[in-house]
């Protein structure tokens, strides 16, 4: 299975809400009130303040699923796949690996649609 691999470094300030992330190693990100900062990127999990001011969102893969992600990505992108292609192909591995809510991606499955943006989380 491979250790654990952080693929997101993130947690969400319990006071002013603030979801904070560190991008990379030596980006320290604090929240706008100051209660918490987050440090280490992909490489650790470094906080700064008392653990009930914050709310934890950081995301963990084994270290197996994610490089067999990123092979497969590379590999599209070699054969020239569409960004959306490379998209769907990724929900499908996800899907594979078993670490979706598959019911999410049902047909007939109604959410917020606002809640569902990506892009709006970058
Ligand atoms: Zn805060």
């Amino acid at each position: 299975m491979g250790r654990p691999k952080i693929i997101q470094n993130e947690v969400q300030c319990n006071n002013c809400g603030d979801i904070i992330h560190s991008a990379s190693v030596h980006s320290s990100v604090q929240c706008r009130c100051g209660d918490v900062m987050v440090d280490g990127g992909m490489e650790y999990l470094r906080r700064a303040g008392h653990a009930q001011n914050y709310t934890e969102r950081s995301m963990t893969l084994n270290e197996t699923t994610i490089n067999e992600l990123t092979e497969y990505i590379e590999m599209m992108i070699e054969s020239g796949r569409n960004p959306l292609g490379i998209a769907c192909a990724v929900i499908r591995t996800l899907r594979d690996f078993g670490l979706l809510d598959e019911k999410k991606f049902h047909p007939n499955y109604n959410d917020n649609p606002k809640s569902q943006s990506f892009v709006a989380g970058w």
